[in-house]
């Protein structure tokens, strides 16, 4: 009865896709737990590159089940499309399980997530615009629509009045613009329900009887720890959280089935949107990183948005790997830093000429001023490598420093973006 989580330690985009692409081969099942398609998991295997948003990592195994559980933010049309671009492109018809209970991305959240960002102007949090926190506002106000509910008409139709009764006056008052008919909504939701319903099941049961058989589970988190509602960087968050112990809640499973933690750790620092980001490179040193990182730069995987650059943050990471509760540490991007000299690692902030290991609150946390300590660099190629024993000493030096320092062992090695490149270590054995 083991469920392996794999979680971001950072601010999202750590290559978590690519880790659990890696390790679903293994696995019967692989649950989305939160999140929407807002973010993208980069996956590069046999079948070519992929930047999966609301699929979970296990499609390109045949025999794997992919589960959307009752936390995730489900958006029909765009699920559909991502489904069908990859049957397209020879992936085989993954096994998809929706749970029951899944609340559904109106048309409306879409709009009212730019509405807002438009109206915030230069106070703008930097969404993505797909509709995911007026979704999750929206759940938690009461005033959302269960998959379910697509499929009892007068249900639904009482919800969409429910919800549309304060959004028509915000529409009309607020931000100036036409009225939505509940018809025109309707009408959407009857074409959209003939398309998901062959996915709907009760995966809570599903999760439930396959514990029971000792089947592989894995649950995959959509962003990272300093992106968690309550325990991150608020107000940037982002709207569901991020973090293991909520795969629980979002998935439908006993919390003490969660086993094994893997927190997936960048080898330097990627953040999208607005926010504190205490060890940031600007400039040049910034652009050339962006440039040399991830497969082709780093670039957010669903809006193409240059992601800010910075470097490994050990007081973020360590904080990070703590409220994800983890047990091992994957980190990836390694072979990144191969084209530098010297590499700075953050061991400390100073607030207000305080030095201080532990991560502050967010008020603090803006006038955190990084103190580094300079690695040595490796300068030369990794990713043809797959034993720990076989890299450059500065490069074991950098992974010895990540473990010494967050207490967490690294057991994977990402030293590519493609599956095979990884290295399996214990360096505590
Ligand atoms: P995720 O959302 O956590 O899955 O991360 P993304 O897919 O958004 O971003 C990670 C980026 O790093 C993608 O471009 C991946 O292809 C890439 N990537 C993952 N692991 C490695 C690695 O070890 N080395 C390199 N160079 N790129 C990697």
């Amino acid at each position: 009865m083991a469920v392996t989580a794999i979680v971001g330690a950072n601010w999202g985009d750590e290559g978590k896709g690519k880790i659990t692409d890696y390790l679903a081969g293994e696995s019967d099942i692989v649950v989305r737990f939160q999140g929407g398609n807002n973010a993208g998991h980069t996956v590069i295997n046999d079948y070519g590159k992929f930047a999966l948003h609301l699929l979970p990592s296990g499609v390109f195994y045949k025999n794997v089940i992919n589960v959307l559980g009752p936390g995730v933010a489900l958006n029909i049309p765009a699920f559909i499309k991502e489904k069908n671009e990859l049957v397209e492109r020879g992936v085989p018809e993954p096994g998809l399980k929706i749970s029951e209970r899944i609340q559904v991305v109106l048309p409306f959240h879409i709009l009212f997530d730019e509405l807002e960002e438009e109206r915030l102007a230069d106070k703008k949090f930097g969404s993505t615009k797909s509709g995911i926190a007026p979704f999750y506002s929206d759940k938690f106000l009461k005033l959302g629509v269960q998959v379910s509910d697509l499929f009892d008409k007068d249900r639904l139709t009482e919800r969409l009045q429910a919800s549309l009764a304060a959004k028509n006056v915000l529409l009309e008052h607020l931000y100036e613009k036409p009225s939505i008919s509940i018809d025109s909504i309707i009408a959407t939701l009857m074409r959209d329900k003939e398309l998901i319903q062959p996915y709907i099941s009760d995966t809570t049961k599903l999760l439930h009887d396959a514990l029971l058989e000792n089947k592989c589970i894995l649950v995959e988190g959509q962003l990272g720890a300093l992106r968690d509602p309550d325990h991150g960087i608020y107000p940037y968050p982002t709207s569901s959280s991020t973090l293991a112990g909520y795969a629980a809640v979002g998935a439908g499973i006993p919390p003490y089935c969660i086993k094994r933690i893997v927190a997936v750790v960048k080898s330097y620092s990627s953040c999208v949107g607005a926010g504190p980001f205490v060890t940031e490179i600007e400039g040049e040193n910034g652009d050339i990183l962006r440039k040399k990182g991830g497969d082709a730069g780093e670039y957010g995987a669903t809006t193409g948005r240059p992601r800010r650059m910075g470097w490994f943050d050990g007081v973020a990471t360590s904080y990070g790997c703590r409220i994800q509760g983890a047990t091992e540490i994957a980190l990836t991007n390694l072979d990144v830093l191969g084209y530098l000299e010297e590499i700075n690692v953050c061991i400390a902030y100073e607030i207000d000429g305080k030095k201080t290991e532990d991560f502050p609150i967010p008020g603090k946390l803006e006038k955190a001023k990084p103190v580094y300590k300079k690695l040595t660099g490796w300068e030369c190629e990794i990713s043809h490598i797959r034993n720990f024993k076989d890299l450059p000493n500065e490069a074991k030096a950098y992974v010895q420093f990540v473990e010494d320092y967050t207490g967490i062992p690294v057991k994977w090695i990402s030293v590519g973006p493609k599956r095979e490149e990884m290295i399996k270590i214990n360096l505590g054995a």
